[in-house]
């Protein structure tokens, strides 16, 4: 290796968001990450979503979506009650 040019390569603390820590080697001595091998959802097998920036919720908003939205628009298409147009002579 020639000298003077190559960064330190040290030991490195890895700080997931998860609160999971791990060792390895790198040129930084810290870094943090938003998901890791104890957290991601290929590796638990549980449905998660990664969610930085507030997107979801954004979206959630916006249109009004919940998990059970699906059960509600069903429920929506039973039979509808005629709302009655008011009498014209009711007040007076
Ligand atoms: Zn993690």
């Amino acid at each position: 290796m020639k000298d003077e040019i190559h960064p330190d390569y040290q030991n490195c603390k890895v700080h997931c968001g998860c609160g999971n820590t791990f060792l390895t080697r790198s040129t930084k001595a810290e870094i943090h990450v938003e998901i890791c091998g104890a957290c991601h959802p290929f590796y638990t097998g549980k449905q998660k979503f990664v969610d930085t920036a507030g997107r979801i919720q954004r979206f959630q908003e916006k249109f009004k979506w919940t998990g059970d939205a699906a059960q509600r628009k069903a429920a929506d298409k039973g039979p509808k009650k005629k709302v009655a147009a008011p009498a014209p002579s009711a007040e007076q």
